[in-house]
């Protein structure tokens, strides 16, 4: 995986044409409306909103990364054709080379404000200053946030087609 710290968010960071901009000056609202910035939580998994712990986000050996590790196999176990920012198709090159780098997500996002976005969002997860966009609600109408994980909408689904999810989920729950 790429660090989406290092490689784009401290760019865009110092960037004159980034900083002080809000959201919506920056990225087209269908992103907002796909993967919404505003309710993404410090310390949580940007696809499901599980909370991840600090090894899981900041693996020693490893680049940061802010997607739980069931949603980061269940999107690498399959070729990605559509980006899932934007909801747009990739390029074929992009597609075809996925089978040989499976956990390099940058392959399965479009270049450019995709990735910048998918790395805003990944850099707020990590508990990272974003104090550098101006308004970070992203054009959504002043909606309480609340910690029930029911209303944080899993945005895996959309990233992995439903025909392809397990047909029992991987939730295993103790009886008593
Ligand atoms: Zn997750
Ligand atoms: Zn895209």
């Amino acid at each position: 995986m790429c660090d989406v710290r290092e490689e784009y968010v401290d760019i865009m960071r110092n960037d004159p044409e980034v900083r002080g901009k809000s959201l919506n000056q920056l990225f087209p609202q269908h992103f907002m409306d796909r993967l919404p910035y505003h309710k993404i939580k410090v310390g949580c998994c940007i696809l499901d909103g599980r909370p991840m712990s600090r090894d899981e986000m900041e693996p020693d050996d490893k680049t940061p990364r802010a997607i739980c590790p069931e949603c980061y196999a269940k999107w690498t176990s399959q070729v990605t054709e559509i980006c899932p920012i934007c909801g747009e198709s990739l390029p074929y090159d992009r597609v075809e080379v996925q089978q040989d780098e499976p956990y390099e997500v940058a392959l399965r996002i479009h270049d450019g404000k995709c990735l910048d976005y998918f790395s805003i969002c990944s850099c707020k997860a990590l508990g990272d200053d974003m104090s550098f966009i101006a308004d970070e609600t992203g054009h959504q109408p002043q909606e309480q946030l609340t910690d029930r994980k029911s209303e944080f909408p899993s945005q895996i689904d959309k990233i992995v087609p439903s025909d392809h999810m397990p047909v029992q989920p991987k939730r295993v729950k103790v009886k008593r």
